[in-house]
């Protein structure tokens, strides 16, 4: 095992806590956990000297994720997608990543069939490292702290991806290139951008700099944070086309005054102003009645767009269907959904899980994540080292849990399991033909991210001299598909 698990008393009670024995000794405590009876009813409860040895059996046997669900020996209940109560609607639509967006972007797949070269629209970074909460379902918990990106460094990826892409599409690819402008206005380049680092990118020392520089380019911009801290001037926030704000396990954040989430600072100009302000929360052991009931207080009186509820993606398969059916049944409970599943008011239920080796056997044939082909990820993991860091197709390859295996997710971005090109070399997904880096029959069956890949496959199989794609113009937030 990787991690140090120790269990200690502190004035809050008792714990166990899991650090990471990775360079930066990352950690998390761990106060309460999950018991499931042989009826696969789950309860929440706290870990107390007692209980606490069957918990550190269960971590040693199923890992750091699932080690704090306890289950009943019969418990061996199965469960599919079909027994979750669930309605896939507008908001899970416009405010995540379902891969209807991508109809928007057909000019860049069918380029892709007739030709094998992608179109990379849209992009995350990471930046850095740094983050000051300690969130139990952390996706990172094994990086390293000095990972860190310059602001050169940072420019002269976007560059790459804006200008260059651009002139190279009108260069070499008018016909696909034309189609593209009709429909954006634009040039085929990076049309989307997301701020995401470590927690808080706005933690970055160059961060105000960053976007200021950013603001000046037709790029939509998203940020994903857990927080909005004092040094940075609120006046940035208004350059962004949305933010969301992740609300962390309470106890996880330094920063929550008394530790609550509701009392921490929000910029005005964020409450006030036309970006799409959202919320993001994980289910799990930390979930508490009074805390739901606190969340949905907020979010009325910060006048959010959205409240966004998802389960921890550490979780296996199997566990993470529970879960959600378990979150359902909750927001169920307390009228954020409906008893179809629909959405109420400003709340909706992200039903995104793990897929399978057999869907992933049918869906790769060829060998290579379709992902790729349109998204990129900038993670620094390695910079520290290596003065250069990877690419990847999606963030969630730190969240592989195969199933029935007695490895915990990595935890980490690992360049030799998915990376593709380094952040200098960018240019390569482009002006290379698509080719395969990994084999995500191998490296991906738990991939969070099937049906986007789906839906990409069935862009570059689709007839585009017969039929025509069309467009809905209702989807909100088309650059970020
Ligand atoms: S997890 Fe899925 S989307 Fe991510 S790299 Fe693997 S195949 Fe691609």
């Amino acid at each position: 095992m990787k991690y140090e698990i120790i269990k200690d008393t502190d004035r809050k009670g008792f714990f166990i806590r899991v650090r990471s024995l990775n360079k930066a000794k990352h950690f998390a405590i761990h106060r309460t956990f999950l018991k499931r009876d042989k009826n696969g009813i789950t309860q929440r409860h706290n870990i107390t000297e007692h209980n606490s040895n069957e918990i550190i059996r269960s971590i040693q046997k199923k890992g750091i994720t699932e080690g704090f669900i306890v289950v009943d020996n019969n418990d061996n209940v199965p469960i599919s997608p079909r027994d979750i109560t669930h309605k896939l609607q507008e908001k899970e639509i416009n405010f995540t990543s379902t891969g209807h967006k991508l109809d928007h972007h057909w000019p860049i797949f069918s380029k892709l069939k007739d030709t094998g070269y992608s179109s990379i629209i849209r992009a995350t970074l990471t930046l850095h490292q740094v983050c000051s909460s300690r969130c139990q379902f952390c996706s990172t918990i094994n990086r390293n702290k000095k990972d860190s990106i310059s602001l050169d460094e940072a420019k002269d990826f976007v560059k790459k991806l804006y200008f260059h892409q651009a002139d190279f599409n009108e260069k070499h690819f008018k016909k696909y290139n034309n189609e593209y402008k009709k429909i954006h206005g634009s040039s085929i380049r990076l049309k989307g951008l997301i701020l995401s680092g470590g927690g808080q990118p706005n933690l970055w020392p160059h961060f105000s700099e960053f976007v200021e520089w950013l603001s000046k380019l037709d790029i939509d911009l998203g940020l994903i944070t857990n927080g909005f801290p004092a040094k940075v001037e609120d006046k940035i926030y208004n350059k962004f086309k949305w933010i969301r704000l992740s609300i962390t396990p309470e106890d996880a954040s330094p920063f929550y005054p008394e530790q609550k989430f509701n009392l921490q600072r929000i910029p005005e100009n964020i409450l006030d102003s036309d970006v799409t302000f959202g919320l993001s929360y994980v289910y799990g052991a930390w979930t508490s009645e009074e805390f739901l009931k606190r969340l949905r207080d907020t979010s009325l009186k910060w006048d959010v767009n959205y409240v966004r509820f998802l389960t921890d993606c550490n979780l296996g398969r199997t566990e993470q269907l529970k879960s959600h059916k378990e979150l359902s049944k909750k927001l169920r409970n307390l009228n954020f959904i409906d008893q179809d599943g629909k959405n109420i008011d400003r709340f909706f239920h992200q039903l995104k899980f793990h897929g399978t080796q057999d869907e992933a056997n049918i869906l790769w044939d060829e060998g290579k994540c379709f992902l790729q082909t349109y998204n990129v990820f900038w993670d620094t993991t390695g910079h520290e080292t290596n003065k250069k860091s990877y690419c990847y197709p999606c963030d969630s390859v730190t969240v592989l849990e195969e199933e029935n295996s007695n490895s915990d997710a990595e935890r980490k971005f690992n360049p030799s399991k998915w990376g593709t090109v380094t952040n200098d070399e960018v240019e390569k997904l482009y002006t290379e033909k698509w080719k395969k880096f990994f084999d995500p029959k191998d490296n991906c069956s738990a991939c969070l991210f099937m049906k986007n890949n789906q839906k990409v496959k069935d862009l570059i199989n689709y007839n585009y001299d017969k039929n025509k794609i069309k467009l809905d113009n209702n989807v909100e937030h088309i650059n970020f598909p």
